[in-house]
């Protein structure tokens, strides 16, 4: 049968975050899962708040209509009225009207939905590097190409000046990740302006319209650092957003795309992401965590948990003399790899049975990811494990 060979090659070749998961679940079940580090994937560790629970008893008490029947395509009026006005109290009275939201399944679909909106044959989207692996699949499905342009050297904000040279007059995106997937740096408000002007004068030098794709499933989960909002910073901005992370919902699917009114596209933004959404079949997102979201619009996230981890994983790979980047959001750490190949030294941790994610699966070698949303146990047991990885590195120099 002559199926469509894009789409087999990329079923055909897996996610790498994904098959070391599946390895580290296999590995659980050979040799106990007390000794298994599985720092892979990004699956919140902590469970939803108990105001999920309640939301969903009291949803499923409704009328069937109301919890299993279709919503209209981009979700339910009375839910797009709260999270309009959750985010307006948050980003103020310009942030967003219910008509500009198009409430999605998760953040793969509002990227997807986004992407297939605006790209046309022949453009080019912007990802800074290190990035999320899956923007490469959603770009080249949307049939732009993917341009990847190194975040900066020292601290892993945007560099601007490289940014600039990336730009030509095929530039349709610039997708921007903060908090950041896998680095967990969050954008200074000062690094964004630059980059807001530098989008700017790309857009009036080559006569096109840039779009910055904010890509905000971490929002919540900052360590003190202020998250900018990025619509304020610049005008042709449109905000994807995921319950995945802040409110531990990722097997859900539910999340949301932002055009919002200050976007001066906003309505022709608004009706081709509804469209788009529609061809991809991303049509009324499941009714009862609509209503669940509504309910718990404010809804804080269990932020403590993750630092908790957080700095029992600093403290612990510090003493040991591992050199990392400090995590300010979301919950990833960025650490160097103790040899300049991340697979050779993924292999290293793997017979310790310590399972990071190579720095390759997001463009860049030298480093690997660990994601601490794992049990506070599984930091602290994997101590002894990243202590023998040091010493046969430090071995093999004497
Ligand atoms: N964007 C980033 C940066 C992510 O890390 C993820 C998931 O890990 C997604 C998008 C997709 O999120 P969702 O599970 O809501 O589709």
């Amino acid at each position: 049968m002559r199926i469509n060979q894009k789409s087999y090659d990329l079923g055909a070749a897996k996610s790498s975050i994904r098959e070391i998961a599946a390895y580290a679940a296999k590995r659980r079940e050979e040799i106990g899962a007390q000794n298994v580090f599985d720092f892979s994937i990004g699956n919140p560790s902590v469970p939803a708040p108990d105001a999920v629970y309640d939301s969903i008893k009291q949803t499923i008490a409704l009328p069937p209509t109301q919890v299993h029947g279709y919503t209209p395509a981009a979700g339910l009026p009375a839910v797009k009225e709260a999270l309009a006005a959750s985010l307006r109290r948050r980003f103020g009275e310009q942030a967003a009207r219910a008509q500009d939201l198009y409430i999605t399944c998760g953040a793969a679909a509002s990227l997807s939905i986004t992407l297939h909106a605006v790209i046309n044959p022949g453009d080019e989207v912007v990802v800074i590097t290190p990035y999320f692996p899956e923007y490469r699949v959603w770009i080249e499905h949307a049939g732009a190409t993917c341009v990847e342009v190194p975040s900066c050297k020292d601290d892993f904000q945007i560099d601007t000046v490289a940014l600039r040279n990336a730009l030509t007059e095929r530039t349709k995106v610039v997708i921007v990740n903060s908090p950041n997937n896998p680095v967990g740096i969050i954008y200074s408000q000062e690094n964004l302006a630059k980059t807001a002007a530098v989008l700017q004068e790309g857009s009036e030098h080559f006569g096109t319209d840039i779009v910055l794709l904010a890509d905000e499933p971490y929002r919540e989960i900052s360590y003190g650092t202020d998250v900018p909002w990025i619509p304020s910073l610049y005008a042709n901005t449109v905000v994807c957003y995921s319950y995945s992370k802040s409110l531990s919902l990722p097997g859900e699917r539910v999340g949301w795309v932002l055009v919002p009114p200050t976007n001066p596209f906003n309505e022709q933004l608004v009706f081709a992401i509804a469209g788009s959404g529609r061809a991809l079949g991303f049509v009324c997102a499941p009714a009862l965590f609509q209503r669940v979201i509504a309910d718990c619009v404010d809804e804080p996230s269990n932020v403590a948990a993750y630092d908790r981890n957080r700095r029992a994983l600093m403290d612990g790979l510090q003493n040991l003399g591992y050199t990392f980047v400090e995590p300010q959001g979301a919950f990833y750490l960025w650490l160097k790899a103790l040899e300049p190949d991340a697979e050779a030294f993924f292999e290293r941790c793997r017979a310790h049975e310590v399972l990071p994610v190579p720095s390759n699966s997001f463009g860049c070698t030298g480093w690997v990811r660990l994601g601490y949303c794992v049990s506070y146990q599984t930091i602290v047991t994997s101590m002894d494990a990243w202590a023998a990885i040091m010493r046969e590195y430090q071995h093999e120099q004497l």
